[in-house]
């Protein structure tokens, strides 16, 4: 017996989502270029002057996050000793996590499968969720490791990839000036990395301080990503944005601040953490080859694939079958629709329950209930965010029947009719979605005979396995394009630096022209991306808005492999071991 209808909690999950739909959808953000461009400057290296680079390189990276890192990592691995050069617009090497480094930031999976290369670096994570500085100098200590930073440049944008027929190269030009060029280009330039504003009418007019979380101003704040803001003591501070970013902030603000607004429209899934240091006790198996099982182990679970036990035993791998709902990867379909929506509303339910057990006010915890299902939302987990809201210094403010907040004013944040006076606007409102600016036309790319990928790809994009395109020979992409992902994105990533640096290896030793797939092998893979495509616009559409919808006007998705990441890696191992390269190297 049910002690819940689920044809009310339908019916309010619905009513919920219409509460916040807007018709303006995706529009509704703004940019941070233009008149809001300083809200992307970099605030934690000095850019230095440099004279333009005219050399020559193997292989250019764009990117110097995990996926540039670890293709760098395993390029050296495969024998190229020099004449690899990452690019990047940051300061450093770290990607997300050089720019992401606001108070109380910590990866939510787990550190042993989510950091990379921790047996080759010698490396082991202090926290089970490490701290972001934990996981940046990680990154950092790759780079040191494999000596990518001999040719690195940084604060540099790579603005044009223009092939070169006759001496089979790219030309790549950069916002420094640089006219370079490379045998091969592997674009790595992330997926959440544009920092986006949200379309606030009079957000221009505040004249308090303000700054976006992935852009954090310690020297306003004073402190660091562990906290001691004092410099926010006698501070009224106003937090725009409760997901992933904002739940993790909003503890540390509200320790530091002499008062807190949270401005929430959608409520957050928050679910337990119990980070806790590292100790042999979840780290027995530690025998040469542990986190590559680890990762397998943790990958195979979340996909619903078999596993004798589930080695990691956290919050993703014991919701499994709900993230199958939006993320590709059903291997075993165990769940009718039924079982997974009861499942849902079961997980969901003990989700609002545990705010219930932690908020004393029964208001407040009112408004901080999620009523949508579980993955229309990245789920979040903190044993800190819901507590801050016990405070007497802490003010929820719900903005979701306004769409949001409604206005800015020269002192002050307005949602709907009512105002609040406040010193400094901290916006934890995310980052545009994920495609490199290859696919969104940032970068322009110019293959052989001039062609414009974008204009090749007018109808969609076309490639091998999301790798490479017909037309534009020896580049590479990165990331998320007709391939499988994983809430364990750096796993999915070291799966294709792997293939990557091997398919350019393997050109190197058989003295190939180029790397460049056939039509027949680009078309043989869109079929049978077509052929596992699953229908997911219904789920979609009855979420509540969010990036991972398009805001609540969901798109037919036929770019990623269904099957999901386990398989394709499979796929990827039997095509390398059976010379799959034949599809891809031109010798002649
Ligand atoms: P999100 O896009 O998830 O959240 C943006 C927030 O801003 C939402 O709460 C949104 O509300 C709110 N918002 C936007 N516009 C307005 C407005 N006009 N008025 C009020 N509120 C507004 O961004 P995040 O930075 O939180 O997370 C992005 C992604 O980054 C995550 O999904 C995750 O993939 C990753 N991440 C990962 C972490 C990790 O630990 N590994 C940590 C942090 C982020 P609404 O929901 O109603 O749209």
């Amino acid at each position: 017996m049910l002690d819940f209808d689920p044809a009310a909690l339908r019916a309010r999950y619905r009513a919920e989502r219409d509460r916040r739909l807007r018709p303006d959808g995706a529009a509704q953000y703004r940019r941070t270029t233009g008149e809001f461009g300083y809200y992307a400057d970099d605030p934690y290296t000095p850019r230095a002057e440099r004279a333009p680079k005219r050399d020559t390189v193997e292989v250019l990276i764009v990117g110097g996050g995990f996926g540039g890192l670890l293709t760098g990592a395993r390029l050296r691995q495969a024998g190229f000793t020099d004449g690899i050069r990452i690019v990047d617009e940051a300061g450093d090497v770290g990607g997300t996590w050089y720019w992401n480094r606001y108070p109380g930031i910590h990866c939510d999976v787990e550190s042993y499968v989510y950091l990379p290369l921790l047996e080759e670096t010698g490396a082991l994570p202090t926290w089970r969720y490490s701290p972001g500085e934990e996981i940046r100098q990680h990154a950092v200590r790759i780079a040191e490791t494999f000596g990518l930073y001999s040719d690195a440049l940084f604060h540099t944008a790579v603005t044009e990839l223009r092939w070169d027929d006759d001496e089979a190269e790219w030309i790549v030009r950069t916002d420094r000036g640089d006219d370079m060029r490379a045998r091969h280009v592997v674009v790595g330039s992330g997926t959440l990395s544009r920092a986006k504003l949200p379309g606030i009418p009079g957000i221009e007019s505040f004249r308090g301080h303000t700054f976006h979380t992935s852009r954090w101003d310690y020297g306003y704040t004073g402190g660091d990503a562990r906290g001691g803001m004092t410099k926010l003591a006698d501070k009224r501070v106003a937090l725009i944005g409760t997901g992933a970013t904002g739940i993790q902030v909003a503890p540390h603000l509200a320790q530091d601040a002499a008062h807190l607004y949270v401005f929430q429209r959608t409520p957050s899934a928050v679910d337990h953490r119990g980070n806790r240091p590292t100790d042999e006790t979840h780290l027995r198996d530690r025998e040469p080859g542990w986190q590559r099982r680890r990762m397998e182990n943790f990958l195979t679970v979340i996909t619903g694939g078999h596993a004798d036990e589930d080695m990691i035993g956290d919050g993703w791998t014991g919701t499994a079958a709900l993230q199958r709902k939006i993320l590709s990867g059903t291997v075993r379909a165990d769940l009718t629709e039924e079982e997974t929506e009861l499942a849902d509303f079961l997980k969901m339910n003990e989700i609002r329950a545990r705010v219930d057990e932690i908020v004393t006010d029964p208001a407040v915890a009112e408004l901080l209930k999620p009523w949508y299902r579980y993955m229309c939302k990245r789920p979040t987990f903190s044993d800190f965010y819901l507590q801050t809201f016990n405070r007497p210094n802490v003010t929820l403010v719900d903005t979701a029947d306004t769409g949001g907040v409604t206005a800015m004013t020269e002192t002050s944040i307005v949602a709907g009719d009512r105002s609040y006076d406040v010193d400094c606007v901290v916006f934890a409102t995310g980052f545009e979605v994920g495609v490199s600016g290859v696919v969104s036309g940032l970068l322009p790319v110019h293959g052989r005979g001039g062609a414009q990928l974008l204009h090749t790809w007018a109808r969609g994009p076309r490639t091998l396995h999301g790798f490479y395109s017909h037309g534009f020979p020896n580049l590479f992409h990165m990331g998320s394009l007709q391939n499988a992902n994983s809430v364990n994105f750096t796993h999915v990533l070291d799966e294709q630096s792997q293939h990557i640096a091997a398919v350019i290896a393997e050109a190197r030793d058989r003295k190939a022209v180029r790397v460049e797939p056939t039509v027949e092998a680009e078309e043989a893979w869109l079929a049978t991306i077509r052929a596992h495509a699953r229908d997911n616009l219904a789920f979609q559409a009855d979420c509540t808005p969010g990036y991972l919808n398009n805001e609540g006007k969901p798109r037919p998705q036929n770019n990623g492999f269904s099957p999901g990441p386990v398989v394709f890696h499979e796929l990827l191992r039997d095509w390398r071991a059976n010379d799959g390269y034949d599809q891809v190297l031109v010798t002649a």
